[in-house]
Order: C-alpha cells, then structure tokens, then sequence
C-alpha cells in the first residue's frame, strides 16, 4: 500500500467522491487515453473461471491463491474503487513489421508488445503519477496500489466490469478504440467514485459467429471460446522454463517470445487507431532478433541489447533456447557451427534444443556433431534427444541429395546400413 497527494488545492479540498469526468484529464496528464472505474467489491463471479482454468493446468505465472484473486481488498484493504487503464502500444510503424518480416534473414520473431519499452514500468509510473493527482484533487494523502500483471486481480476482468472493453472469444480485452492491442492496468484507491460501473461478464458478445482465432491458433490452446490451457499458449512456451515440449516446437516456427495471432487474425482489430506513444516505437532488433548474435550473447551483452523490453526478464539463456528452436525450423545450414557450440552447454534445455534444431536442419555436419555430443552425453533425457536428432537427420540426408554421387545414384559419404535404401531402414 502507497499514500499520495499532500498538496492541498483550496478548489477541491475536502471531496470525499469523485466522478470519471474528475479523473480523466489527469489520466491524459499522465499518458493514458482510456480509463473507466468500477467499485472495489469481490469479484464473486470469478470462482467457477478460475476453478477450471487450476483444472486445465497452471503455468506457474499465476497468482497461487484463488480467493486473493477475487477480492480486490486482498491487495488494498481501504480500497472503495478501481480505476481502470487500457494503454494502445501498436504502432502504425510496429504494424509494419509485425507484417513484414525480413524473412530471407536468419532472424526470430516476437510478439509486438516487446517492441517498444517494458510497459510493466510504463503503465507503473503513469498510474502512480495519476494516483498522486487525485490525492491532490481530494486534498489528502490517499492510500492506493498500483496493479499491472503481477498483482493477484484478474486483469481483463476487472477492465471489462469497469466499461473498459470487452472480451472476445481470444480471451482479450477489445478496446473500442484501439482493439485489443492495449495493455491493461488498475488503480485501486480509498476514494469512491461515483460513476463506477458494475458490469457482468459476457465473453464474446462482439464476436458473433466468429471463431476465427480459436481456429487460426497454432497449438489449438483454446478449449473454449474465451477459455485457454494455458500451458499449450505459445505465449508461456516462450517463457517457460527447461526443455520445450516436442508438440510445440514446431508450431513455433521461427517465434523466440510470444505469439500474435489470435489477435491479428481478429476482424474486430481491422482499422483500429494506432498508438503514437514514442516509448512504443519498435525496436527492428526487438522485433527481428538477430538469431545467430543472439547465440553469441553474453547475459550482460543480452540485457544491453535487449534490456528495454518486456522480453528481457527471462534472461538470455531462454532466448536462446528458443532461438536454438526457431534455427531448427528454420533448417540453415549454415547455422550448424553456432548450434552446435550448445551441445557442449552446462544447462540440459540448450544441449537438448541444439540436438533437436541439428535433426531438423540435417546434413553430414549436423550428424558428425551429433554423433560426437552422443558419445560424452550422460543426461537420459538428452541422450533421447540426440538420438532422435540423429534419425531425423538419416531421414534428410537419404530424403534429400544431401551425400548422392555425381550421378544421383549411390551414397557417397553415407555409411548408414541402409546405405539409401530409405523404404527398407
Ligand atoms: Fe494460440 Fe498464439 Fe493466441 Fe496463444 S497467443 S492462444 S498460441 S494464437
Ligand atoms: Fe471474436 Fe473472431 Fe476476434 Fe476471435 S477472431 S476475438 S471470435 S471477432
């Protein structure tokens, strides 16, 4: 819990409720275009959502205690209201990229909320500046807390009772203005506010028909409209931690943190305003991280390049799990040497992803690697995978005309016992 606003304004002093039509021009004081407000009571309607959601399995991620989540007092015990906040952080610029990918380049891919600045510490610092302006309003020290992603309220919940926006069948918060590219955060304070609103939920009322996103969902996440399993979102497979899951690494082509597409699949999102916020600009390194140097980074390099953004949390060695991943769906030869250099690394989720990337990719230079790392790998779960690396890249050396003669026929350098009878391996 903070306390705000000891300056007295002679105006105000003395109010004890405010209205939206109070708050909102010191909400763009700060930079937040869109707020709304409902009242700090328990979000009741919450339990059976977060009953199933625990069922269908947890990413670690979550706030562990269901009643905490439900209870906006949990986090301010003085609380009375909620100021809501959807900030627009798509750029026309980051709409560019997000559709142009330069993709005769070795570069991964990210989810286009890392683009621009950390918005943990931009949305942060703009509801604490807002929280100091109502205090003044009000002429007393308030008390407040700030909640952006790591505070035990449901987020999109509380933004959809407050008016801010609805939910679509994607499981995201749709701002009339700006669709679903919003971040989203609240403000919980000891002042009531007269307009707040109390809405019910209603996931997918602007959808209609539409289940477009469920569809067009690469891992198929959603178990229902608005209802995901979390754990098979790419979203949190680039985030989690260990070894990746084989069922997803495909499915995430050439992305090294986060996943777009059930929003840009989205009609509701078509011509929708643009954020023109600087601190969102996109980043082109953000955007397209270069794999190759990002393999060569150090942690300290990594958080230098990469620092600014959302995406930097994790630290470099899950960046470069995943970018070992996206090498080997993108199958370039010459990335063999630099995969190869993490069959030798000290953590068991980078040796396993460089052995599964050098199956994918194949050759006469991946199996040499991963023959040799087979013969001083001592972790089971490693030794599995590089075995099932070396089949894999049997399977594209006899399948492709990698290791033919001149003359197509034979085998040159192949000395598997099949020697290119693939049909009778
Ligand atoms: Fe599916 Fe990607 Fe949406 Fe996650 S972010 S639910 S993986 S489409
Ligand atoms: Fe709703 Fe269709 Fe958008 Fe999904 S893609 S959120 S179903 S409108």
């Amino acid at each position: 819990m903070r306390r705000a606003g000891a300056e007295r304004d002679p105006a105000v002093t003395g109010r004890d409720k405010l209205t939206l039509a109070d708050i909102r021009p010191l909400a763009e004081e700060v930079g937040l275009p869109e707020i709304a407000a409902t009242d700090a009571s328990p979000f009741d309607d919450l339990a059976r959502p977060l009953a199933d959601y625990e069922a269908r399995g947890r990413t670690g991620f979550e706030w562990a205690d269901a009643a905490e989540r439900m209870d906006p007092r949990f986090w301010l015990p003085e609380a009375k209201s909620i100021v809501t906040a959807a900030l627009p952080y798509l750029t026309e610029e980051g709409a560019r990229r997000m559709r142009e990918h330069p993709r005769s380049e070795i570069r991964g891919q990210t989810s286009c909320y890392v683009y621009g600045e950390d918005y943990h510490r931009v949305l942060s610092d703009r509801l604490t500046a807002l929280a100091g302006r109502i205090g003044n309003l009000v002429g007393r020290e308030i008390r407040y807390r700030v909640a952006v992603d790591t505070s035990p309220l449901v987020d999109r919940r509380v933004a959809e009772r407050s008016g801010l926006g609805w939910i679509g069948k994607n499981g995201m918060l749709f701002s009339p203005r700006y669709g679903s590219y919003v971040f989203l955060g609240a403000l919980l304070i000891d002042v009531e506010i007269e307009d707040a609103l109390h809405l019910p939920p209603a996931i997918g009322k602007h959808c209609g028909d539409c289940d477009l996103c469920m569809r067009a969902c690469p891992t198929q996440a959603f178990v229902a409209p608005g209802e995901l399993k979390a754990t098979a979102c790419l979203s949190y497979v680039t985030q989690m931690k260990g070894i990746i899951p084989r069922a997803y690494r495909k499915p995430l082509g050439r992305r090294v943190w986060g996943c777009d597409v059930c929003q840009q699949v989205c009609p509701l999102n078509r011509d929708r305003a643009h954020a023109e916020d600087p601190v969102f600009t996109p980043d082109a390194e953000a955007a397209y991280p270069d794999l190759v140097r990002l393999l060569g980074m150090s942690n300290r390099q990594f958080l230098r390049a990469y620092g600014r953004s959302a995406m930097a949390w994790r630290g470099v060695r899950t960046m470069q799990r995943n970018a070992l991943v996206a090498l080997g769906n993108l199958r370039r030869p010459e990335a063999v040497p630099i995969v190869a250099r993490f069959l030798a690394s000290d953590r068991v989720e980078l040796r396993a992803s460089a052995a599964w990337a050098l199956g994918e990719i194949g050759g006469q230079d991946a199996l040499r690697e991963l023959r040799a790392a087979f013969a001083s790998e001592q972790d089971p779960d490693v030794r599995k995978e590089i075995e099932d690396a070396i089949a894999n890249a049997w399977g594209k050396a006899c399948e492709g005309d990698e290791g033919r003669d001149e003359t197509g026929s034979g085998y040159r350098d192949c000395d598997h016992p099949c020697r290119g009878d693939v049909a009778g391996r």
